[in-house]
């Protein structure tokens, strides 16, 4: 099969990236694929997790418990914006992804941008269409252990998929 379960590569390195509420409400979600896309990184996640409300859409996406978030942001939590975010990124479906590719992990935080999407370069995903940092619209892993963390928070093995890409060659040297 061209597509294949529980066959992730180990050495390929993979990040864990989400579209968070106010990215999806505003329509973002496949732009920032896009750009993942088009910059050559692979999508390494199913998205068919059945999620708890009976609205056909969010299929596709992941509508996160606090519990999930409190963990995911364990080393923010004596923040005093903590609060404020736990309630952002619960109020509606993120959209979260695995993303596989050489780097990734460093590269996809430069095309994230900055926190604060005001200091963001023009040309990144937060300089673009972000301008509060409480609404950057979209989280990046900032170490390959932070990912791994991130990934297997987010993701039942079953979910992070393997396959070949048929540009690998035109991509890589
Ligand atoms: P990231 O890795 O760039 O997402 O930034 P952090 O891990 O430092 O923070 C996680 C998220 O918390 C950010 O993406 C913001 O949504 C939010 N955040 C960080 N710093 C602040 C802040 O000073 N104020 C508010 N309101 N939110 C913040
Ligand atoms: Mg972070």
């Amino acid at each position: 099969s061209l597509f294949n379960r529980n066959m992730a590569d180990p050495r390929a390195e993979r990040t864990f990236l989400a579209v968070k509420p106010d990215g999806v409400q505003r329509g973002l979600v496949g732009e920032i694929i896009s750009r993942f896309e088009k910059r050559g990184y692979k999508l390494g996640s199913r998205q068919i997790r059945l999620v708890v409300e009976p609205v056909k859409i969010l299929i596709f996406f992941l509508q996160p418990s606090k519990d999930l978030l409190h963990n995911h942001y364990a080393e923010l939590s004596s923040k005093p914006f903590f609060p404020g975010l736990i309630e952002y990124m619960s109020s509606g479906p993120v959209f979260a992804m695995v993303w596989e590719g050489t780097d990734v992990v460093s590269v996809g935080r430069k095309m994230l941008g900055a926190t604060n999407p005001r200091e963001s370069p023009i040309g990144t995903i937060r300089g673009d269409f972000a301008i509060d940092v409480g609404r950057n619209i979209c989280h990046g892993s900032d170490s390959v252990g932070t990912a791994e963390r991130e990934i297997a928070l987010w993701f039942t093995p079953d979910e992070v998929v393997s396959y070949g890409l048929a540009q690998k060659k035109w991509i890589y040297e």
